[in-house]
């Protein structure tokens, strides 16, 4: 019987872990990504830009 160990580059490193990281720099992407009308004041893109698409997505996960 083989063990499924040695595949994750970090083992300590839950997935838990890693998605309130993703979860903390989406919040901050979400700060930065400010909405002006119908345009994107960050990166001019008609909202939601797809950073915005992009953290709203990792919110919901
Ligand atoms: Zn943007």
């Amino acid at each position: 019987m083989t063990t499924m160990t040695g595949s994750a580059p970090k083992p300590d490193m839950s997935w838990e872990t890693l998605l309130n990281d993703y979860r903390a720099s989406a919040v901050s992407l979400l700060r930065h990504h400010g909405v002006n009308g119908r345009t994107c004041t960050e990166c001019g893109q008609p909202v939601p830009c797809d950073a915005l698409r992009g953290a709203e997505f990792i919110l919901e996960l």
